[in-house]
């Protein structure tokens, strides 16, 4: 009852402050890459709107500046003063409907950033629609002006009655998180959960599309059917066929994800590509929706810190493998083989004593998304320790209860998004895996997220599985020192903290000529096996043109191998984990 009275009054809320704004995108500049914006609102009788642009895209922990591709902000003659990288101050000057346009330079292939030329069009909602500040909860109507010879506009909006390409989107968020394709593309349908969905291919490929779509589908009927519906009335694939290049972006309706376009008939690229999928399709539930209480609705013009993009993150990289387990793309061996790839990177991390997943995840800003060459020394990924406990906190669950993580997903889903639309603290997240699990899971989480301390694999055993060590890497010669062969230079380009390459004094980019006084022909590496541990070698390089000389004493190689091995076939705990 209380619940139905409090809707009541949102909606009463809302009617009274609805006041549409009119977006319109046009592409008479688009062979130089410029997109043309219009927006019509009603400014009351403000002396003075802010127009701002975002500085950053959700789902992306990096400051962009997309402003620095707008150009030609007018609003027929209004006075407006450029108040900062951002804001565009427009003075009203009595008028009560303001009409403002700009062109947007839209150039850079990516899932972030928009793309535009004769032929197509990618728009990326952050990086060409700006927002009068104040208004981001109005209702907007956003109509598209295809060029003449484009067959398609796609974008996951409900359409308006009084035009083909006009979309309605509730606020300023849902505009800005839903992408466009507008050209010619192949498409095809499909309906999962009840809910149609369309795969829209931006460019061409070796796709065989009708493959493609029955193998979507796999992934949304496996991730519908444990997460027990779907949150969208429609749902659109973006598949961004390039050159080269990779990754995705979640949005609340879609998703975007990028395949180089000859990869579809490698069988285990195209699987990749489908885990890439299963990932940003999971994005629906986790992080569009269960959310940490910082993500949303979003400050587009500052960062947003959170310790929880492990949560985001490395519980969704743990879900878009387990999807292609589920679905039968993966067998129980691969499977157990992605999980010990994923313990082996971490546990060979020389930054797994010095970063925890708490600051992981609260300074993407500065490190995931800044990596420079002392990252691997100094860094973890939050996707991939996140993963790892994904998996350790799964098995705890299931060890102490007759439930599992999904049971935590969907809790976290009902209670916190459909029940009450809001995001999560640590500690509510924490309480609702002690609940699922029957016991308090505080200290576990407390250590894996905000300590250095090693963790315990021994939950595996319970599963019966057997997590070997091989350390026989530790009677071969290692120097720390990684290189590349670029043209015929050997250049640095890793070194490991506190190894032998550190204090022989060589450097990222230093280019390795000689060992002991003889021409190198490959990388550095592949000499290794000429020396034993101890052995101390003379190093001829060059740094920045000076030709320099040191020595290096080998040390033996700290890398460990663990392998991920079934002891016991018939163990329940396994079969219930793996055979779901
Ligand atoms: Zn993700």
């Amino acid at each position: 009852m209380l619940k139905r009275v409090l809707l009541i009054l949102s909606i009463s809320a809302i009617s009274m402050t609805i006041n549409a704004m009119n977006y319109s995108v046009s592409f008479s500049k688009v062979k130089s890459h410029y997109v043309t914006v219009d927006v019509e609102f009603n400014v009351r009788d403000k002396a003075y709107v802010d127009f701002k642009v975002p500085v950053w895209t959700p789902g992306s922990y990096k400051v962009r500046e997309f402003s620095n591709a707008f150009e030609n902000v007018s609003a027929d003659n209004l006075e407006i003063k450029r108040l900062n990288k951002n804001t565009w101050r427009i003075f009203t000057g009595g008028q009560s409907q303001v009409s403002l346009s700009y062109d947007v330079y839209c150039f850079t292939v990516s899932v972030r950033q928009s793309y535009a030329d004769e032929y197509y069009a990618f728009l990326h909602g952050v990086s060409v629609f700006g927002y009068i500040d104040g208004y981001e909860n109005e209702q907007i109507d956003l109509t598209i002006h295809p060029n003449d010879n484009w067959a398609n506009v796609e974008v996951s909006l409900p359409r308006t009655k009084n035009s083909k390409h006009s979309y309605r989107c509730s606020n300023y968020d849902l505009l800005a998180d839903s992408p466009l394709a507008i050209g010619n593309f192949d498409t095809i349908d499909y309906t999962s959960g009840d809910v149609p969905h369309k795969i829209v291919m931006i460019g061409k490929g070796n796709y065989d599309l009708k493959k493609v779509m029955e193998d979507f589908k796999k992934i949304s009927d496996t991730q519908i059917e444990m997460m027990g519906s779907h949150p969208s009335s429609q749902y659109v694939h973006f598949v961004y066929n390039v050159s080269q290049g990779g990754g995705g972006l979640e949005h609340a309706n879609s998703q975007t994800s990028m395949m180089p376009r000859w990869n579809y008939t490698n069988s285990n690229k195209y699987r990749s590509f489908l885990g890439l999928i299963a990932h940003e399709y999971f994005h629906l539930w986790n992080i569009k929706r269960i959310r940490p209480k910082e993500l949303g609705p979003f400050d587009y013009e500052r960062e947003v810190y959170s310790e929880m993009l492990w949560i985001a993150e490395g519980i969704t990289s743990y879900y878009d493998d387990i999807t292609l387990l589920r679905m039968g793309a993966y067998s129980k061996e691969e499977y157990l083989k992605i999980i010990t790839s994923q313990i082996n990177r971490l546990e060979n991390s020389p930054g797994k004593t010095v970063m925890s997943l708490a600051h992981s995840s609260l300074l993407a800003w500065v490190k995931a998304y800044l990596p420079n060459e002392e990252s691997s020394n100094k860094t973890i990924s939050y996707y991939n320790k996140g993963m790892v406990v994904a998996v350790i906190l799964d098995l705890k669950i299931r060890s102490s209860s007759n439930y599992s993580l999904d049971d935590v997903m969907r809790k976290l889903y009902v209670d916190f998004y459909l029940e009450n639309n809001r995001g999560f603290t640590y500690d509510e997240f924490v309480g609702v895996c002690s609940e699922i699990a029957g016991k308090d899971m505080s200290i576990f989480l407390n250590d894996v997220v905000y300590s250095l301390k090693p963790i315990n694999y021994d939950i595996f055993k319970e599963f019966g599985l057997d997590l070997t060590i091989d350390r026989s890497y530790s009677t071969k010669p290692w120097s720390g020192i990684s290189t590349e062969l670029k043209g015929d230079r050997i250049m640095v380009t890793n070194i490991v903290s506190n190894s032998p390459g550190v204090e022989s004094g060589l450097s990222v980019n230093d280019e390795i000529i000689a060992l002991d006084d003889w021409r190198l022909k490959f990388k550095f590496e592949d000499y290794l096996s000429r020396y034993k541990i101890g052995n101390r070698i003379k190093i001829m390089y060059s740094r920045d043109g000076k030709m320099r000389t040191t020595h290096l004493r080998f040390s033996s190689n700290p890398i460990i191998k663990y392998n991920l091995l079934v002891a016991e076939e018939t163990n329940k705990k396994l079969l219930g984990w793996l055979n779901q």
